[in-house]
């Protein structure tokens, strides 16, 4: 492993959060056992110790979640917009003061870095459920003028029960992204965590619910298809926001379809991110290594995979890109110094290593860093992967069509701005693409012909709040983190007209 001198965090309070928050689901107000004594273990990735086990929950868990939210519904949608808004925001302020804890958490369950990962995420998601508390009062509808003597007006109301169900990458994140506009907007809600990580969104669960009517917020855990499809089929259920890969944010739009409910997806990417020859070199070469998201070991949707290089700069972009991902510090994710943890899980490294594996049978393709497993001497698991650039693949190749997750990137020559649209654009997904270039015309025509729902031009900034997020194509439909996305997706609308019966 590369290293410096270790600065090992002591996590001993986050393991015992997690052996407290064991085999409970959140329900009605508080952490309570589960219908069910099955149980899945949760694994801390680089030592594949188990540090918690949670319930796998099935149908008996989610209609018992989803009886607890509709009987809190009546209680929080008549609560005051902005002082639900207010509430929210006494739950960010204690969030924060537990975000080292939170993050350790985290960080035990995922493999995440501390220090480059986890702190930031926590902070993110408290800031997500201050920026909705905020609008609180912006839930409001609409006058029409009408003939005199009728008033004609929307209503903009709650939806009722929710069901969310939510991935391991960014749990903590995603969870702020579900729960603050859907809570805000006075619906309650049931969520249901990732099999590999529910602990750290078990207890902002908990802390949030400590403000809030009993039931308003509630969550289980378990298999997908075991527990999210009795979940969003349950008939109280009023609708379904999902994080999580394409092909389950098909299965969700199928479980739902007869109740005819509404459905935000957001899903996966194969982002391109473009550099074009006149771009400022000295940002796009770390722009592209920071776009990889190699912090979570590029397990993030919005991770730049697929990097794009116009012919004449190739061979300098891929060399300094090698040169800063081979100093990338790998390790324990408890190390200060850390950069890039372990990932999820074995079966994870697999799949990554089938894509990896992949380039043998390419004539001409290269690994040019990084490649294979490492192992850390001070851990047994063999969870670490280096940051792997690969490139001359074909683009046809599923190295350059699937979503790896994983820190693995393919390098793409092109040879001017047309053919970079056409490489960037052959593709099913349409989540995140940047491009680097110092001509204004260039970013102009980019922004307008790429297909991609995030758009960025000399940088590769994640996902924050206030900044709308969702993808096109297979990535998903609908918007997340803004108020216009609270207000379409976590609101619905009736229109009234009165007539005072004037006679003139
Ligand atoms: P996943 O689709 O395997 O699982 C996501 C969630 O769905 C988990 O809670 C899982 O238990 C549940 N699930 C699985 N099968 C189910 C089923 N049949 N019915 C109901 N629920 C089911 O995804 P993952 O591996 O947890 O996360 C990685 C994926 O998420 C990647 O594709 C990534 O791009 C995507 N993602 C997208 C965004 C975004 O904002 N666009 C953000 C983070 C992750």
């Amino acid at each position: 492993m590369s290293g410096t001198q270790k600065r090992l965090i002591d996590s001993a309070a986050a393991r015992a959060e997690a052996k407290r928050l064991s085999n409970k689901v959140l329900v009605g107000g508080s952490l309570v056992a589960a219908e069910t004594d099955a149980t899945i273990d949760v694994i801390h990735p680089p030592t594949m110790e188990v540090i918690a086990t949670v319930p796998r929950c099935g149908a008996a868990d989610a209609a018992r979640a989803v009886e607890a939210a509709a009987k809190a519904f009546p209680v929080w949608s008549r609560i005051p917009a902005r002082e639900r808004g207010r509430l929210i925001a006494q739950a960010a302020d204690r969030i924060e003061a537990e975000l080292e804890t939170l993050s350790q958490l985290q960080t035990l369950e995922t493999g995440h870095p501390i220090a480059s990962q986890s702190r930031g995420d926590m902070a993110t998601a408290v800031d997500m459920l201050r920026m909705f508390a905020g609008v609180s009062g912006e839930l409001k509808g609409e006058t029409v003028p009408d003939a005199q003597g009728v008033l004609h007006y929307t209503t903009c109301e709650p939806i009722g029960v929710i069901a969310a169900v939510i991935p391991w990458n960014g749990p903590v994140f995603t969870l702020s992204a579900k729960i603050a506009p859907a809570l805000v907007a006075g619906n309650t809600i049931v969520v249901k965590s990732a099999e590999t990580a529910p602990l750290a969104v078990l207890r902002c669960a908990e802390i949030i619910q400590s403000f809030l009517p009993p039931g308003a917020i509630n969550m289980i855990s378990g298999v997908g298809e075991e527990v999210g499809k009795p979940l969003v089929q349950h008939p109280a259920v009023r609708k379904a926001t999902f994080t999580g890969s394409v092909n389950v944010g098909k299965l969700i739009s199928q479980y739902v379809a007869d109740k005819l409910i509404p459905v935000t997806l957001e899903l996966g990417g194969k982002n391109p991110n473009i550099v074009m020859a006149d771009a400022d070199l000295a940002l796009a070469i770390p722009g592209v290594v920071a776009g990889m998201r190699f912090m979570r070991q590029g397990q993030s949707c919005i991770a730049g995979s697929r990097i794009l290089i116009q012919e004449r700069i190739y061979d300098e972009v891929v060399e300094g890109a090698v040169k800063l991902m081979n100093a990338l510090v790998v390790g324990n994710p408890f190390d200060e110094n850390t950069e890039v943890g372990a990932i999820i899980s074995q079966k994870q490294m697999d799949r990554i290593q089938s894509f990896v594996s992949s380039v043998k049978d390419i004539p001409g393709a290269r690994v040019l860093c990084g490649g294979s497993p490492e192992a850390d001497s001070s851990m047994p698991g063999r969870l670490f992967m280096r940051p792997t650039l690969i490139d001359n693949v074909p683009h046809d190749a599923p190295l350059c069509q699937e979503e790896i997750f994983g820190p693995v990137a393919v390098a793409v020559r092109f040879t001017d701005f047309e053919d970079a649209i056409r490489i960037a654009n052959d593709s099913v997904f349409g989540l995140a693409a940047a491009m680097w270039t110092r001509d204004l015309g260039t970013a102009m025509q980019f922004a307008a012909r790429i297909e991609a729902g995030l758009v960025q031009v000399n940088q590769y900034a994640g996902p924050r709040a206030n900044v709308s997020y969702g993808g096109l194509k297979v990535s998903g439909l609908g918007k997340e983190y803004t108020l216009q996305s609270m207000l379409n997706h976590f609101t619905r609308s009736r229109t009234i007209q009165i007539n005072a019966g004037l006679r003139s």
